[in-house]
């Protein structure tokens, strides 16, 4: 469903085009969220004045019986939240008795809406600039100023190749690291399991941050790479050690039709899982990188 739509079904008025809501003094807005490439989620977004204290978080996180999300963009970090809408539209009553809970401690933590532009801290707004869909008041110097500094920004790190080469390797250092649990359950239960298998781009990518390398777009197919590289060959060693152990050539083992079509089937499996495996870790690691940075961006400037 539209994100207008659910606006509609909640009685919330557009705003630049977002459904926005106040109560008891509180704007909210609503959204629709990449949780990963396959699930979106509509969310009720507040923006506060000020950066959230850990203690004011935990209590929003108490008050909402879930943890909160944390809004991850180039303008709004420690300052707004993200819940997921609980009682929904179908539930009304129940919803607006939710939004009455957390606007009472909104009010009891003493939070304020966001009134001033992000970027300077001054109030007399002159525009509106989106950050993950919100709409937020800003001047439009101070986007122009700070679109272009983080453009540049992005632009040296990206060229900075420096921990390229070691940070690659770490990152294959990761992946093997990663497959760790897929061997073991693979020896305990002779089965494998899918979920396991997102461990190894994960693994991976934290093995490319260690590594300090650029965060360019480009970063989770290198990611990709390594681990859709990693699994098939751990397959063929395997088979390479039972031939070793048999005390014949690969070539001969698999000479063996039986023996052939389970090293085919292995091979499909170890390709089939690291595939979900990475659809699975993709938006993890893209959201780290600078393609997250320039998206962000560029839906900032687009609205100005
Ligand atoms: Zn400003």
């Amino acid at each position: 469903m539209k994100i207008e739509q659910i606006g509609q079904k909640l009685g919330l008025n557009s705003f630049h085009d977002v459904p926005k809501g106040n109560v008891s003094g509180f704007d909210y807005y609503v959204t629709l969220v990449n949780i990963d490439l396959l699930v979106k989620m509509n969310f009720i977004v507040f923006v506060f004045n000020k950066k959230l204290t850990k203690y004011e978080k935990t209590a929003i996180s108490k008050a909402q019986g879930l943890p909160i999300m944390r809004i991850e963009s180039i303008g709004l970090q420690e300052n707004a939240v993200m819940l997921p809408l609980k009682y929904g539209f179908k539930r009304l009553e129940k919803h607006q008795k939710h939004l009455d809970k957390l606007a009472a401690l909104f009010t009891r933590l003493e939070l304020k809406n966001l009134s001033h532009c992000p970027f300077c801290g001054n109030e007399d707004n002159d525009t509106y600039g989106k950050l993950k869909g919100i709409p937020i008041a800003v001047h439009k110097a101070c986007v122009d100023g700070y679109v272009e500094q983080v453009e540049t920004h992005v632009e040296t790190t990206a060229k900075t190749v420096k921990n390229l080469p070691k940070s690659i390797l770490f990152a294959i250092l990761g992946a093997i690291i990663g497959l760790i649990p897929t061997i073991l359950t693979l020896s305990i239960f002779s089965t494998y399991f899918a979920l396991l298998f997102a461990l190894i781009p994960l693994c991976s990518f934290y093995g490319y941050k260690k590594g300090n390398g650029p965060r360019a777009a480009y970063v989770p197919v290198i990611i990709t790479v390594i681990s859709m590289i990693i699994a098939p060959t751990f397959i063929v060693l395997m088979y390479m050690m039972v031939a070793d152990y048999e005390q014949v050539t690969l070539s001969t083992l698999l000479g063996d039709p039986e023996m052939m079509s389970s090293f085919q089937y292995d091979l499909g499996i170890s390709v089939l899982f690291i595939a979900i495996g990475v659809l699975i870790a993709w938006k993890n690691i893209y959201k780290q990188t600078h393609a997250q940075v320039k998206k962000d961006l560029k839906e900032l400037k687009n609205n100005n």
